[in-house]
């Protein structure tokens, strides 16, 4: 049921390889004269402008928008104990990875005299975005608010869509998960609206006050994508989250039933959501595709599932050897890369560009979704390139703190001043002289 490509025999450069590959387009920039307004009337007229977009996009015109500490404790309180347990789990092992990606300052002595260190700093104030239209996921809420804690960031605040069916407020395991955390400033704000009052703050209209915060992180829908790339600079983001993106580098070891119901997994986010196998086995593509029908006609969402693994983004590419399907997979960069072949291992550490790899036939993607520890906040959309997923890192910045004595800058003016001459800036040079004696 998958559209197939055949690139057997003939590999084409990464460059054409990324112009030509299935990948889902989300045009950004066609919705920002419709996110521009929203943004700049919650500029202008904070919390008003927002209870106004919310009833007309979310339906539901809450009485005031900052949800109290009773209703974080009571969500928790009614949470059914198996999610619970499992958010805690979720919690517990995302803790652990994430505490060891905490860096330390280091300090490098330059010359004698002159050192330069790098400290590592949290972001102060970071708001989280919690999707809540068509789906709500706790699990994000956990993906976004243990590395910003173990960041050391020191003030959090949530963000997700009030729910006409729960009175105004954010979906119960979004209040939950976040009581789980111990984040006490949950906002019942959605889409565009959220990240503007995120970015310029407010009044509610009990006289609560949402500070304005230095950061946003969290995916969303194309309109909160749309406030994101309005407002970066005033606030830092993440990134901006497109379609997931599921590929699997599979030779004719794998097992197409595992084969099949990952890509499965992956196409039930989304109908842009691409489901890509790359394989040296034409057997194991044609049991993959019998296992699809199957499977998508039992799947709970088999309407949007059909329509990602129909879409122009989702198929098969043939190739001769693993080795070409690395430069394929490479030249991807998919969000999510599974390597299912003989030797995944090795495979794997030939990787270059993936958001996360997920090696062998029992580390599928949804471990990663929700229990593997790793962070389920990925580059999509090629980013893997560049970016990396969200991390501890994600909320640190790196200050240079220079100390140097009379001495190491003795040592050093002339270079100093012979770089500033060479760049026609010669006050440059002149504020170091001047410590010495010079003009
Ligand atoms: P959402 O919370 O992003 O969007 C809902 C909000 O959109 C509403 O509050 C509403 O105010 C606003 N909105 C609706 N229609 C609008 C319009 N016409 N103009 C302006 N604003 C409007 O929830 P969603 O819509 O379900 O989208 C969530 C997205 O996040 C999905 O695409 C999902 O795949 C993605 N997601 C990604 C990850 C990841 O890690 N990459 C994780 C979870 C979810």
């Amino acid at each position: 049921m998958l559209n197939r490509a055949d690139l057997r025999g003939r590999i084409p450069s990464a460059a054409e390889l990324r112009a030509t590959l299935p990948r889902a387009e989300v045009d950004v920039d066609a919705v920002l004269h419709q996110v521009r307004p929203v943004v700049d009337a919650v500029r202008d007229r904070g919390v008003e402008a927002v209870l106004e977009y919310t009833e007309r996009f979310d339906r539901v015109r809450p009485g005031r928008i900052r949800v109290e500490p009773a209703e974080l404790t009571r969500a928790l309180d009614e949470l059914d104990p198996a999610v619970r347990e499992a958010l805690e789990e979720s919690i517990e092992r995302a803790r652990r990875v994430h505490a060891d990606q905490r860096r330390t300052d280091v300090t490098t002595t330059v010359a004698d005299g002159g050192t330069v260190t790098e400290r590592w700093v949290p972001v102060e104030r970071v708001g989280l975005y919690a999707p809540g239209g068509l789906a709500v996921y706790p699990s994000t809420v956990v993906m976004n608010v243990v590395p910003a804690q173990q960041a050391g960031v020191d003030t959090l605040v949530v963000c997700s869509p009030p729910q006409a069916e729960f009175g105004g407020l954010p979906h119960p395991t979004i209040l939950a998960a976040a009581a789980l955390l111990g984040v006490d400033e949950v906002w019942a704000v959605g889409g565009a609206q959220a990240v503007a009052l995120l970015a310029y703050g407010g009044t509610d209209t009990d006289g609560a006050e949402l500070t304005p915060v230095d950061m946003v992180t969290g995916p969303g829908n194309i309109y909160l994508t749309a406030a994101k790339r309005l407002l970066r600079g005033l606030i830092g983001i993440d990134s901006e989250a497109g379609p997931t993106e599921i590929a699997i580098l599979a030779d004719e070891t794998a097992d197409p039933g595992h084969v099949a119901a990952d890509l499965v997994s992956q196409a039930e986010h989304d109908t842009l959501a691409a489901s890509v196998l790359v394989t040296t086995s034409e057997e194991l593509a044609d049991a993959v595709d019998a296992e699809l029908v199957h499977r998508v006609k039992q799947t709970k969402h088999t309407e949007r599932v059909t329509e990602a693994l129909r879409g122009r983004q989702s198929g098969i590419l043939l190739v001769s050897t693993v080795d070409d399907g690395l430069r394929v997979v490479n030249a991807y960069a998919a969000e999510h890369l599974e390597i299912q072949t003989a030797d995944a291992a090795r495979v794997a550490e030939r990787v270059r560009n993936a958001g996360a790899v997920f090696v062998g036939p029992y580390s599928p993607v949804s471990l990663g979704d929700y229990c593997a520890g790793s962070n389920h906040v990925l580059p999509t959309g090629g980013c893997a390139r560049h970016s990396s997923g969200l991390s501890v890192q994600s909320f640190l910045r790196g200050i240079h703190v220079v100390s140097y004595d009379e001495t190491a800058l003795r040592a050093v003016a002339d270079k100093v001043v012979a770089l500033a001459d060479a760049e026609d800036l010669p006050a440059h040079g002149e504020a170091v002289t001047a410590r010495f004696g010079g003009a």
